[in-house]
């Protein structure tokens, strides 16, 4: 349930909608907007009773939710999320452009990306050390050698740095070198990891599992949300269908129906959804005219000898010219780059 109080409720209006609340057993989040204060009431709400909000004279409406999640909702908050890390932004006019290998293989590879892709306009730096493969035989990352290759390539170019999280007991390792951490597709329903990243006080890009609903998605939001965590970036990044000409079926009407229905930054992953470089610009022009805050696109210098995702990673030079070409699409959605 969503109460949305009148323009100059008083500290003492919300402590005792607050009160009423916990009294039933739910949690009220409390959320104040420059006009007006919006309660969440969280939980269980059958035994909620609205008449017990409307009849007061400091409330504007109620809003019993239909959609099972409350905090990641456009109903909650009206205005955009903006997240800003080391004054880097996601969401507003302006996108958000991740960049990287698909691993972390060295020092020297991870800085030379790294400075490529930053003069190319890239606001952010991306690179796995824990890689979930389907085969454990494949290359499954440098763990934290590759983290410290990250952190010494955001040093050298002044880009914050995503990289995966795995497993929850890895946070803490994974936590003290990343700006922002990725839950990948694979993980996005496992539990016990989003409230673990819930508790953080850093941004968490939480992708679209691969057979995920829009909803079920936006319910795992709710799950790092519901922890005190509001600093959550979707990431569409293809979902699994019949079609086999492309590695997933890139969903670009999850971009526009997500924003619709959810505050949080919308991003899109074209590499993971094309898996085949030569596919990748497009699904990118798409995703921006769509509504997409921003990209995440794989980089590597030499995608014929990466250990991961060199089919769909493309060269520097590649990514250079292709982001000079986004502008035009940017710009023609009222974005830029
Ligand atoms: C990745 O970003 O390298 C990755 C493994 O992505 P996803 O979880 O979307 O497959
Ligand atoms: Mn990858």
């Amino acid at each position: 349930m969503i109460i949305v109080l009148r323009a100059g409720a008083t500290d003492q209006d919300v402590r005792q909608i607050e009160e009423t609340i916990k009294g039933k057993g739910l949690t009220a989040h409390i959320s104040r907007g420059v006009e007006r204060t919006i309660i969440g009431a969280i939980g269980d709400e059958r035994n909620l009773d609205p008449d017990a909000f409307e009849g007061l004279p400091v409330v504007e409406k109620v809003l019993r939710i239909l959609a099972p999640f409350k905090l990641v909702s456009r109903e909650f908050q009206k205005e955009g999320t903006v997240i800003t890390v080391n004054g880097k932004r996601v969401g507003g006019k302006a996108l958000a452009l991740f960049a990287g290998p698909c691993s972390v293989e060295g020092r020297d590879m991870m800085t030379q990306i790294g400075e490529r892709v930053a003069s190319a306009g890239a606001t952010f730096l991306r690179g796995g050390a824990f890689k979930p493969r389907t085969s454990p035989y494949a290359f499954q990352g440098l763990g934290e050698e590759g983290l410290k290759y990250l952190a010494e390539a955001r040093d050298r170019t002044g880009l914050p740095v995503a990289t995966e999280l795995m497993d929850p007991r890895d946070l803490d390792l994974v936590a003290r070198y990343a700006d922002v951490i990725q839950i990948g597709a694979r993980n996005m329903q496992n539990f016990r990891l989003l409230t673990e990243v819930g508790k953080l006080d850093k941004p968490v890009i939480l992708k679209r599992g691969m057979s995920a609903t829009i909803q079920e998605w936006l319910m795992s939001a709710e799950y790092i949300a519901s922890e005190g965590n509001q600093k959550i970036i979707l990431c569409e990044r293809g979902i699994r269908t019949y079609e086999t000409a492309t590695r997933n079926t890139f969903d670009v009407s999850s971009i526009p129906v997500v924003k619709s229905l959810s505050h949080l930054p919308v991003i899109a992953d074209p590499s993971h959804a094309a898996g085949k470089m030569a596919l990748v610009e497009p699904l990118a022009a798409a995703a921006i005219a769509a509504g997409a805050d921003g990209l995440m696109v794989e980089v590597h210098h030499q995608p014929e000898k990466a250990l991961s995702d060199g089919p769909q990673s493309l060269r520097p030079d590649a990514f250079t010219q292709m982001i000079g070409r986004l502008r035009k699409v940017a710009e023609a959605v009222g974005r830029t780059i």
